[in-house]
């Protein structure tokens, strides 16, 4: 079977764990694990205990089935830790069908890199992680891409602002700008933005709710208000700044303008919200990963989201298991990773696609 249809199998099959491993949180949050990094690196370095750990939330239901045909008729060969599939006539592992595919790397360093990287508030680098694990930065790269995937949110299709007394922030900021220090060649790849070597991101931030990230070409009335639109219930609470492209919003929303030449918080009009997250979301970007290319941008996006969102009521133990229960029917090639982009949150009109293949983080 080609890759492509065993991706097609599993991307069918997909939907079903996810929502299984929802349903199943609350049975996993309280199992007994690690609790704090030392823990998880003493923990995971046993294989079987990592592959039973791991497997309760690959099938939270305690019944494993086949990733390519979705059946349970299957022997288990517990030397190898793999089972083979009486239908398919294949052998399958724990992580077929998971950010893990493929990965000739342990459990334990799967585990013990994904711990920190839902826990370090600031993100963590590629060379520090390669360090830490005694990998190479490429595999460390790699890795943490694929695990970036598993953080990211659908949010399920719903719209912000549920509840009539609901409150949104919109915000819009700029992210980018090192093009000084780039190859010509890299530079002129660039184009079509407002400024060129920058990424517009756009912000949607619920009080006492979550924070949602859209990349966008250009921060113009046309780009931004059919956002709003998909993203926020109509009749909703909106504060934003006072840029042009919000202009006409009142028309569906409680929409407040908070002039920031004038003032910073009018009452409950601000936007500091998102302000704040905003700055986390730069000093991972300029601190912990130095730079990043727009085309990969989202993925980090993804990541402090993650952690931005579970940030409360949540330790480190909670935070890793919530992000374990995310790793099943997901997968990311290298192909895929340095080659076209295959987000729905990439706005489909981008510059960014036409992007040639670049790296990602300085290396130093
Ligand atoms: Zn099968």
């Amino acid at each position: 079977m080609s890759n492509q249809s065993t991706y097609r199998i599993v991307q069918q099959n997909v939907g079903k764990y996810i929502l299984d491993a929802h349903v199943n949180l609350g049975y996993i949050l309280v199992m007994d694990t690690p609790n704090t990094l030392q823990q998880a690196i003493v923990y995971f370095s046993d294989p079987d205990r990592a592959f039973e750990y791991a497997k309760r939330f690959r099938w939270p239901d305690g019944r494993v089935v086949c990733p390519r045909c979705g059946k349970a008729k299957h022997s288990f060969l517990k030397t190898r830790r793999l089972w083979f599939c009486y239908e398919c006539k294949k052998q399958f592992s724990l992580k077929l069908g998971t950010v893990f595919e493929d990965s000739a790397l342990g459990l334990d360093k799967w585990m013990t890199g994904f711990w920190m990287l839902v826990n370090c508030k600031n993100g963590v680098s590629s060379c520090e992680l390669a360090r830490t694990l005694g990998i190479t930065q490429k595999a460390a790269w790699f890795m943490l891409q694929r695990l970036r995937l598993a953080l990211q949110d659908d949010f399920f299709g719903k719209r912000l602002g549920s509840g009539p007394n609901s409150e949104v922030e919109v915000d819009e900021t700029f992210i980018g700008g090192k093009a000084r220090n780039m190859h010509k060649h890299r530079r002129d790849a660039m184009t079509g933005s407002v400024d060129k070597d920058k990424a517009v991101v756009v912000g949607f931030m619920e009080r006492g709710g979550k924070v949602r990230t859209h990349i966008v070409t250009e921060r113009r009335k046309r780009n931004m208000q059919p956002l709003i639109r998909a993203n926020v219930e109509a009749g909703t609470a909106l504060y934003t700044d006072s840029l042009k492209s919000y202009i006409g919003l009142d028309e569906n929303y409680k929409h407040e303008v908070i002039d920031h030449a004038v003032e910073y918080v009018r009452g409950r009009v601000h936007t500091n919200t998102l302000e704040n997250f905003w700055s986390l979301v730069k000093r991972a970007l300029h601190g912990t990963y130095v730079s990043v290319e727009p085309y990969h941008l989202y993925r980090y996006l993804d990541e402090q989201m993650f952690r931005f969102n579970n940030r409360k009521d949540m330790n480190d133990s909670q935070r890793f298991k919530l992000g374990m229960s995310q790793i099943g029917g997901k997968r990311l090639t290298y192909a895929e990773l340095t080659g076209k982009n295959e987000s729905p949150r990439h706005d489909p009109a981008g510059t960014w696609e036409a992007m040639p293949k670049m790296w990602d983080e300085f290396t130093f």
